[in-house]
């Protein structure tokens, strides 16, 4: 079997409602929206080979930067046999070297080819990912939602969610405690500090510090994720559980945050890490140090997700599934079929590869329009005095106080 040809699909998917998102809604729902809407594109790759077979992947890092990066690469890949999936892999890390540290956006091109590769290697074998990574040790793969706010939340809980994950930097213990309250001890609560540029080790120790009692999840990206010097620090003076890893990429990013015992859960991308060639190798060398698997995929599409589903299936540390549920209703025309959650568990799929086909003509009808997350506008988005981008961006050193409970 021969590659003959790699296409990509960028489309621009619609934004998830506000409630559905962990959000903290400080833009405003429309603000929300726009930003939402401009910083959600999903890639894909199609393989095809002259056997008939195709495989499919998704990219995510820079979407529309990684398009062009998979273009370049498909040059490398025409003519090779797919099967022969780390070969190609080692064949392209090589191949880009030469432009320096791609960080997520080689590793995402890679990514989704090597997702693609996968699959048509399970097509051609009849059997799923999952059985080429190992085999399965579990039949459903818990998930957890986003909530911010206690009626989403026991929304989420009366479905059957067991866990939550709220976001944002207004207010984050007060929000846990408010959400905790209302969900009781059963479910599990997370939050995410999205790696703030604005938050010193100390700030996010005093977060840290306060959140123990709510009994988290864990609290994810309390600090820049460069910042590992400022992990150990968090680490040393809280219990509290860390989560961290979705910006980083390949088992060479992941590899310090793990070997160093930073944190208690790696979340590599399942768009953009560098593929299921990579997230099983990070995930084993999590395992080694008694870390947790959480692949992050907040704003990825649903071929990312049944990448996620076959390597949570496969490896003994896979934890729990990041999932918008509610999400943009166009999400459930992109695929076939749509995995759809049960009581908090999404089945992991028996067909042969990944299990999962995209809609190509609704693709089409979804072109690209943007691809940068927060859009600088005056207004509820500028950083003018008073607003929350100052708020968060300029001035929350001088103004710590109001991160914290007043008692
Ligand atoms: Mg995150």
């Amino acid at each position: 079997m021969k590659i003959v040809d790699i296409k990509t699909f960028l489309m621009h998917a619609g934004a998830p409602s506000l409630k559905s998102w962990a959000s903290d809604g400080s833009f405003g729902a429309q603000q929300f929206s726009k930003n939402l809407t401009g910083s959600r594109n999903w890639l894909f790759v199609k393989v095809v080979t002259d056997e008939g077979i195709t495989g499919i992947g998704e990219c995510s890092g820079w979407p529309r930067v990684i398009r062009t990066a998979v273009e370049d690469l498909k040059s490398l890949l025409v003519g090779e046999d797919p099967t022969h999936i780390e070969r190609l892999w080692q064949k392209m890390q090589i191949a880009i070297m030469g432009h320096g540290m791609t960080g997520v956006v080689g590793a995402g091109a890679m990514t989704g080819i090597d997702m693609a590769l996968w699959d048509i290697k399970g097509k051609a074998l009849n059997t799923p990912v999952w059985n080429l990574l190992g085999g399965k040790l579990r039949d459903r793969i818990r998930i957890y939602g986003h909530a911010n706010t206690p009626e989403t939340a026991l929304s989420l809980k009366q479905r059957g969610v067991t866990a939550i994950k709220c976001g944002g930097v207004s207010d984050p213990v007060r929000k846990v405690a408010s959400l905790r309250e209302a969900v009781g001890a059963e479910m599990d609560i997370a939050i995410d500090l999205h790696g703030p540029p604005w938050l010193t080790p100390a700030d996010a120790t005093q977060f840290c510090r306060a959140l123990e009692p709510y009994r988290m999840m864990w609290v994810e990206d309390p600090i820049a994720p460069d910042n590992l010097d400022g992990y150990a620090r968090i680490r040393n003076h809280s219990s509290v559980t860390l989560a961290a890893g979705e910006r980083m990429a390949t088992i060479f990013g992941e590899r310090e945050l793990i070997e160093r015992d930073l944190i208690d859960v790696v979340q590599p991308d399942t768009g953009r890490a560098g593929g299921i060639t990579q997230m099983k190798k990070i995930a084993a060398m999590a395992e080694a140090h008694h870390i947790m698997l959480a692949p992050h995929s907040g704003s990825l599409g649903p071929v990312a997700e049944y990448a996620a589903l076959h390597l949570l299936a496969s490896c003994p540390n896979g934890l729990v599934l990041e999932r918008i549920e509610d999400d943009w209703e166009g999400r459930a025309k992109t695929v076939i079929p749509h995995p759809v959650s049960r009581d908090g568990y999404i089945d992991v799929p028996d067909a042969p590869g990944l299990g999962v086909e995209i809609d190509e003509d609704f693709v089409a009808q979804w072109p690209s329009e943007m691809n940068v997350s927060i859009p600088v506008t005056e207004g509820a988005g500028s950083y003018a005095q008073g607003t929350f981008r100052e708020h968060v961006y300029v001035q929350t050193r001088w103004r710590r106080g109001v991160y914290f409970p007043k008692d």
